[in-house]
């Protein structure tokens, strides 16, 4: 990253987090410095590299606000679902723009994903349009959505379609289709400064060329490592920042507090090892489950960091001038348990798939 990017996200990091920051600079921000486009083939307009480089890239924005990092997210999450759609002609619209920082990507799959758990209906759904062309009314909400510019962008949803077969398929919805309406900024506790607000969708007319793809229990699983291993970069920069400021402090109880920095950081590096080895061999395509493990495991590392750092620190970190930033990375390492996929729903399928295992 750059020491440009650094330093711009040190100055505004608590007031991103409070929404009283530069919401509306941070994508022409990131694509300054070049990362929306990590781990893009160059040939398709970006910087090259693997989704390794991407995660450390979230990791790295990551240890300096998670805001930012989160947005980073929902925009790369974003780019890689164009990177993995079958429709050439969108890629060739949208994902230069998007790299560029023009237009700003956002994921509204979470509901996909609880859907493919079984846990909810999808709240999107789709009739045939009233155009003459092939297309589709869409009419639904998507309830959180992050990095909403609210200049303008482009979110991708999945769809119920009310024909007989019932299939369900994944759109790019651009927000200046008619019937497409972005509510405030949702008030938040922490992560204020995201762009995070519901959208509402009401006989939205979209034809084929909006389509990510027609059928979602194909692609979702083809996506979800990409989307849950950018995921654990909001973690892994998380804990890696806090546990450098717990060794930094001078405690009274160095030795111990050294003792448990240490342990996490091994436990942090073996995990990190772990999830970067099924990302290049390919292998959380067929078999999720130790993607999830990695996930939980990360979730609770950047937990335990951040307590690590408030012992650290001791009264020092309860008082609201020297501990502003631990107070922030407390509430963001909060935030990671309930992202989509949320703990308790990897904990839920990992049980099925225990229980399923046992029965064979
Ligand atoms: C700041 C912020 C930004 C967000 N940005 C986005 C975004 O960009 N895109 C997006 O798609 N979503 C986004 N979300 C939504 C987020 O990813 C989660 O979907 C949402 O927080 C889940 O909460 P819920 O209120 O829908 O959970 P509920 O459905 O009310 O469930 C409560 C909890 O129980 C779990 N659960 C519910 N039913 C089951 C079950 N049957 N089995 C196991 N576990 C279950 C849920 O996973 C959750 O942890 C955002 C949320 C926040 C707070």
């Amino acid at each position: 990253m750059s020491a440009t990017l650094e330093s711009w996200l040190d100055t505004h990091a608590q007031a991103l987090d409070a929404g009283t920051g530069p919401s509306d600079e941070v994508l022409s921000r990131l694509a300054a410095a070049r990362l929306p486009g990590i781990g893009v083939p160059r040939e398709l307009g970006g910087e090259g590299g693997t989704v390794r480089d991407a995660i450390e890239a979230i990791a790295a924005v990551a240890a300096r606000s998670l805001t930012v990092a989160f947005m980073l997210w929902g925009h790369r999450a974003f780019i890689s679902y164009v990177q993995a759609s079958p429709n050439a002609a969108l890629r060739e619209t949208v994902l230069r723009r998007l790299i560029a920082g023009e237009l700003a990507g956002a994921t509204g799959l979470s509901n996909a994903m609880k859907f493919l758990s079984g846990i909810e209906s999808l709240a999107v759904l789709a009739a045939p349009g009233g155009n003459a062309a092939a297309g589709w009314r869409l009419d639904g909400q998507l309830p959180w959505v992050t990095n909403l510019r609210p200049e303008g962008f482009i979110v991708a949803a999945a769809v119920q379609h009310d024909e007989a077969d019932g299939g369900v398929s994944i759109f790019a919805l651009p927000s200046d289709a008619p019937g497409v309406t972005r509510s405030p900024d949702l008030d938040l506790i922490a992560l204020r400064g995201s762009h995070t607000a519901a959208i509402a969708i009401e006989r939205v007319e979209l034809g084929p060329e909006w389509l990510l793809h027609d059928t979602a229990r194909a692609y979702l699983p083809a996506i979800r490592p990409a989307f849950l291993g950018l995921q654990c970069g909001l973690a892994i920069g998380l804990a890696r920042r806090s546990l450098e400021q717990a060794s930094r402090a001078r405690s009274a109880a160095e030795g111990v507090l050294r003792e448990t920095v240490d342990a996490l950081r091994g436990r942090l590096d073996s995990v990190v090892a772990a999830l970067y080895a099924g990302i290049a061999d390919g292998s959380f395509a067929s078999n999720a489950v130790p993607l999830f493990e990695q996930r939980i495991a990360l979730a609770g590392i950047a937990q335990e960091a951040v307590e690590a750092e408030l012992q650290a620190s001791g009264g020092r970190g309860y008082l609201r001038e020297s501990g502003a930033d631990f107070a922030r990375r407390w509430r963001e390492a909060a935030f990671l348990p309930i992202v989509t996929p949320s703990l308790l729903q990897l904990r839920t399928e990992l049980a099925r798939h225990a229980a399923r295992t046992e029965r064979a």
